[in-house]
């Protein structure tokens, strides 16, 4: 099974996709956590390319180009292999993210990542948690967090709010896998949430 988690910078989807974890795996399950972009030695690598140094290195096209490069050597070397392997595999971000910030923040290239995900990827989640929140909210939490990654994190709320009005389009556009929690709650309230609805969909 192949869970995402998606929202915008400081919603807390990274800390709830490794408190996911914990839980699932203390009912022994087999859970493989990992993330966008990167989640593999090569992945790795075109992270650095894409969120160190100039922001203004790559034009927008070729960062989609970057990110999808990224997100195949991710599917091949650590995605589908557990997959085929039976196990659990929660990413925190994938290819809504794509859609989202090369898609709509740089400019209107949804159908440039949609085209390149049709002929590179074609692999939806079978479940999108969506942590969402007031992006003011979210800003305080990502600036308050230590980090060399500054450069995306640089959005500003009327982006942020832009961004998540997107996701919260996307929810509405792929309603069969997506499920969108509050995360404006208690870190172990929105936790709760993310494990009984992840849990159920485990138990189908
Ligand atoms: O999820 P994480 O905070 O590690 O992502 C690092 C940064 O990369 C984020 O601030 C996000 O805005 C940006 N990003 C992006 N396009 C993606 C994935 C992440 O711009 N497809």
């Amino acid at each position: 099974v192949f869970v995402t988690f998606e929202g915008i910078d400081g919603s807390g989807k990274s800390t709830q996709a490794r408190l996911l974890a914990d839980a699932l795996r203390a009912q022994g399950r087999d859970v493989v956590l990992t993330r966008e972009p990167g989640g593999s030695p090569g992945a790795e690598e075109i992270r650095r390319l894409v969120l160190e140094g100039d922001p203004d290195r790559w034009s927008a096209e070729t960062e989609i180009l970057l990110f999808t490069a990224a997100r195949r050597d991710h599917l091949e070397r650590t995605i589908e292999p557990a997959l085929a392997a039976g196990q659990v595999v929660l990413c925190d971000r994938f290819a809504d993210s794509t859609r989202m910030y090369q898609g709509l923040s740089r400019g209107d290239l949804r159908a440039l990542v949609d085209q390149l995900h049709r002929l590179m990827i074609a692999r939806e989640p079978d479940l999108t948690v969506l942590i969402d929140m007031d992006p003011e909210v979210g800003l305080a939490r990502a600036k308050g967090r230590q980090g060399t990654e500054e450069r995306f994190e640089d959005f500003g709320p009327a982006l942020q709010r832009q961004m998540r009005a997107g996701f919260l389009a996307l929810a509405a556009e792929f309603p069969d896998r997506f499920r969108v929690i509050d995360g404006a709650r208690p870190l172990d309230a929105v936790a709760a949430d993310v494990l009984a609805t992840v849990g159920a969909a485990l138990d189908m």
